[in-house]
């Protein structure tokens, strides 16, 4: 089974874009830090500011924009804040997700709950896109509270 870095660094070279220093530590930090669970894109530049204090803060967003491009990670907007996740399922990228309103865990749901009706209401409009997402507690952080 290929890693989670392994996948993503095959799909960095795949697109002629090189494995800096920059990018694997951002990889490894996604990976110890935002799998399965959005944190957010400020710490991320925290952390890369930390070890790379002459990465200027324009570079760090721009290489997060390319990881979100390259669909490496899932991005969202949480109010002001946006926060990515890595990519939960490199074979199946459009999926939803439930969120731990808590912990900030994320379970990835296997069904697209969008109905063909739904789009037969649309008809003649272009969708680029849609947005589903369940929010809670996730099942440790019920028992937990309990
Ligand atoms: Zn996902
Ligand atoms: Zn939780
Ligand atoms: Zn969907």
């Amino acid at each position: 089974m290929p890693t989670l870095i392994d996948e993503a660094t095959k799909i960095l070279r795949d697109n002629k874009l090189k494995i800096t220093k920059q990018r694997k530590a951002m990889l490894d930090y996604l990976a110890n830090n935002a799998k399965h669970c959005y944190v957010d894109v400020t710490k991320i530049d925290e952390y890369m500011r930390k070890t790379f204090p002459r990465m200027s803060h324009n570079t760090i967003y721009r290489n997060i924009d390319e990881f979100t491009q390259l669909g490496l990670v899932e991005r969202q907007a949480q109010g002001d804040q946006a926060a990515v996740c890595f990519q939960c399922d490199f074979k199946n990228e459009h999926h939803h997700h439930f969120v731990c309103n808590q912990c900030g865990k994320v379970i990835e749901l296997e069904n697209c709950p969008i109905d063909p009706k739904i789009m037969a209401q649309l008809g003649g409009c272009q969708i680029s896109g849609h947005l589903f997402q369940i929010y809670g507690e996730c099942a440790d952080c019920v028992n937990s509270s309990i």
